[in-house]
């Protein structure tokens, strides 16, 4: 294959048999947002650029330089989504979905972002993440959070990190921003590139930089805790409470700032050592400024966004999946007469068996049909050959037990009955 037909740098292919994994994972998501009430919301794969620009904000990574922007043929700037909730609000804005009162939503789906391809790292990669809008209080963000927990303890991961902080609110902001202010000032020669183009503009986002130079004045900064106001101090306290009595554990941790411009109060990730230098699998937080300010009404919201990849790898470094039972019926035809036999049976066997009927239609040795039933992981070969036929019956080989029986060669009803009754 000529390599100019590749994929694109940072993009992946999945197929048989790694995107069982993936089908797996999305059903046992979709599940999950159901069982806590959430529907599921479906948007475009661009929107106008403006909305990013403004629902995410144009001091964040993924304004600054991450973006898939183009020009339509309409002379529209349009950019690939690089997130979901500025689609999400903008959806629910043009859908009047908030004028009956909370809407929980969940979605699914790939993001893009111009990003230096690595390990846990892509161009297109795929986010599943819940939004909650409408309650202000802390029992939202609890709610948000323990769906996350659900998911990762669900796959028995261990070594997962709940890292938590508070971001505080337009009272308490602006006392941290010059605390921040006051902490790195004197050192802006010192500090990164980044850091000293954002320090006036966003100060926060210094604490988490993983610019080597902003390290030693990133850790010792004080922290958010020491300048929360009472109400943003009450609402924190009251989350930590309801996580502790739900046995979440979690790390208050300063450093915690999130990349996008519309969080306050709460913010999280969850990390895990088994991703490597990538470690975060899924952040959120709490956004009650986000609506009002793409034109809606004021409507507080809470939510997070997971990496499907990092999930993946997560799971795969950590809960390392046994071999998948075999399961499934491999047809086998021995000769045109049998195929022609078959043909009929396998069509039968298809509407009857939850389970995957395998059929292959060349002319093949029976031990190079019994190669693919081994790799397609089939449980049984259902075998017609010449004297077979010439007896009215198939033979059905267990390929694990290695036994056979027959089966009557009746009607395609008849032979798909026969093999329910002994495949059960
Ligand atoms: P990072 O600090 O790793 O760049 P981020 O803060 O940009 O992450 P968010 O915008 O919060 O990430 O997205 C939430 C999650 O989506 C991340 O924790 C990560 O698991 C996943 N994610 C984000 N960007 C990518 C990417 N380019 N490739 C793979 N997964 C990604
Ligand atoms: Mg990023």
């Amino acid at each position: 294959m000529p390599s100019k037909l590749g994929a694109p740098r940072g993009t992946q292919d999945f197929f048989p048999p790694q995107s069982a994994r993936w089908i797996a994972l999305e059903s046992t998501i979709h599940a999950l947002a159901g069982r806590f009430g959430y529907g599921e919301i479906r948007t475009p794969l661009f929107e106008s650029t403006d909305l990013f620009v403004r629902g995410v904000g144009d001091t964040t990574d993924i304004v600054e330089k991450e973006m898939y922007t183009f020009t339509d043929r309409g002379d529209r700037s349009l950019t690939l989504r690089p997130e979901f909730t500025a689609p999400v609000v903008r959806a629910a804005l043009e859908h009047n979905l908030f004028a009956q009162g909370p809407v929980r939503l969940y979605y699914l789906g790939p993001i893009f972002r111009y990003e230096r391809p690595q390990k846990g790292r892509y161009r297109q990669s795929h986010q599943f993440g819940i939004e909650c809008f409408g309650f202000a209080g802390p029992e939202a963000d609890f709610e948000v959070i323990s769906l996350a927990w659900n998911l990762i303890t669900g796959y028995g991961i261990a070594d997962a990190k709940l890292n938590l902080n508070s971001i505080g609110d337009d009272e308490c902001r602006p006392r941290y921003r010059e605390a921040l202010l006051a902490h790195f000032g004197p050192h802006a020669a010192s500090l990164s590139e980044d850091s000293r183009r954002r320090l006036d503009r966003n100060p926060l986002r210094l604490l988490d930089s993983k610019d080597p130079a902003d390290a030693p004045f990133a850790e010792t900064a004080p922290t958010f805790e020491s300048v929360l106001c009472a109400a943003c101090r009450e609402h924190f306290e009251a989350l930590k409470a309801y996580l502790s009595l739900a046995g979440i554990p979690f790390t208050v941790n300063s450093r915690i700032v999130r990349g996008l411009d519309y969080y306050n109060r709460t913010v999280f990730e969850i990390t895990s050592e088994a991703l490597g230098a990538q470690s975060t699998v899924l952040g959120g937080g709490r956004y009650d400024g986000l609506v009002r300010s793409l034109g809606g009404p004021d409507t507080p919201g809470v939510g997070f966004a997971m990496g499907m990849e990092r999930f993946l790898m997560m799971i795969e470094a950590l809960a390392p999946q046994a071999e998948p039972p075999r399961r499934g019926v491999q047809a086998i035809a021995l000769g045109a007469q049998a195929r022609a036999a078959l043909v009929p049976v396998i069509a039968e066997l298809r509407r009857a068996l939850d389970v995957p009927t395998f059929a292959d239609y060349q002319d093949r040795k029976l031990l190079a049909h019994l190669k693919l039933a081994d790799r397609n992981g089939a449980r049984y070969a259902l075998i017609a050959g010449s004297e077979e036929l010439a007896a009215g019956r198939l033979v059905l080989r267990d390929l694990q037990d290695r036994t056979d029986r027959h089966v009557p060669l009746g009607s395609g009803k008849d032979v798909a009955a026969a093999v329910v009754e002994a495949t059960r």
